[in-house]
């Protein structure tokens, strides 16, 4: 199965409402499609969600680098994944969003040649289902808790909720959550970098009584050894989002003990061959997985849920990005249901799922052949 054409596409999805996070807001999802032809007939297809104030990707960035990436592979076996990959390291070190899009459309072929759903071609079953959380953006109080109260009565089993500081209002913000909807549902937190190691450890004390299941990423990104302070001296589980891109960055946590789950993206890892290498260490390490999103569509959150279907370690599902897109431009893949019900309901080879054609901005395709 040789690669004779990549195709490469911008998506823009607007969002329903805008997502507020301490890094900053956004109102669109702007992310890249790779599609890869090859002299089989098949092709496969790869989506990423660049986050500049995450993993330090542009759109603009994106469509620059991803020819030149694409260049490599021209001609070349699309069976091997792991020399492809290592083709596009070699050139090129980060951009890992960019690279998990062409990870992606690879394992889509793969599963497509074999004749199966990825979940199988990765050695998984289907048989459980995934429940994702709902995210609410982080805000005043009160709005927040009715955010969090519409969610519930839609059925969601967790909520995940965005903190940005300062030590009171964040305070106020779990209170009146938790007054709006009882102490039984879950809550988790996320505070994408938003405190100081000594706030961290205040707050997360102050919030123990809330019936919190874990925080995400309290200080900033890279700071292991103020994570693994906050870690030390926090009543509530931490969970390495930002500070857990690859494979190398896992080993470095687990061996810093600094976090007790990581935070698994595609963006982040430089997708399914790198989460797999994170799934396997975490199980060594007996930490348990969520999997998380940026603002991908159901493309990218299928090839997700074929990933989680593959490793019990993964047992936390925050898939809710397509959720906040205004509209839905995949055919095919996941069924993800208004309550956060995430289930593969069909067995379709590879991926299992596609852009509608409507959506491939044709005019705006960039060919490499
Ligand atoms: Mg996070």
């Amino acid at each position: 199965m040789k690669i004779r054409g990549i195709n490469i596409y911008p998506l823009e999805v607007p969002l329903s409402d805008p997502f507020v996070i301490s890094l900053g807001t956004i109102t669109h999802a702007r992310n890249l499609l790779v599609e890869i032809i090859t002299d089989t007939g098949l092709i496969g297809m790869g989506e990423c969600s660049p986050y500049s104030f995450i993993n330090g990707e542009l759109p603009e960035g994106q469509l620059a680098i991803a020819p030149v990436l694409a260049r490599l592979w021209i001609g070349k076996s699309a069976f091997e994944i792991e020399n492809r990959m290592a083709e596009l390291d070699d050139l090129l070190i980060g951009n890992l969003a960019l690279k998990s899009a062409f990870d992606m459309a690879l394992y889509d072929l793969n599963a497509r040649y074999a004749k199966m759903p990825l979940y199988r071609f990765l050695g998984g079953s289907n048989d459980r289902i995934l429940w994702s959380d709902r995210t609410v953006s982080v805000g005043e109080p009160e709005k927040m808790a009715i955010e969090a109260t519409k969610y519930i009565k839609e059925g969601f089993q967790s909520i995940k909720v965005k903190l940005a500081g300062p030590f009171e209002v964040d305070v106020k913000r779990i209170e009146a959550i938790r007054k709006a909807i009882g102490s039984e549902t879950p809550l988790r937190l996320d505070a994408n970098q938003a405190w100081s190691v000594s706030e961290a450890v205040r707050t997360l004390r102050a919030l123990q009584p809330y019936n919190i299941e874990h925080c995400e990423e309290p200080v900033q990104a890279g700071d292991l050894m103020g994570l693994q302070f906050v870690r030390q001296n926090s009543p509530i589980p931490i969970m390495a989002d930002e500070s857990l891109f690859d494979h190398r960055d896992a080993i470095r946590l687990v061996q810093m003990q600094a976090c007790d789950y990581f935070n698994i993206k595609l963006s982040k890892s430089g997708g399914i061959s790198k989460a797999l290498k994170i799934a396997a260490i975490a199980e060594a390490s007996g930490l348990h997985c969520q999997v998380g999103c940026f603002s991908e569509t159901r493309l990218a959150i299928t090839a997700l849920v074929h990933f989680v279907l593959a490793r019990k370690t993964v047992a936390h599902y925050d898939l809710d990005s397509p959720l906040m897109l205004s509209l839905d431009p995949v055919e095919g893949g996941v069924d993800l249901s208004a309550n956060g019900r995430a289930m593969i309901v069909n067995d379709e080879h590879g991926i299992g799922a596609t852009i509608k054609r409507e959506f491939l901005n044709h005019e705006q395709c960039i060919e490499v052949t």
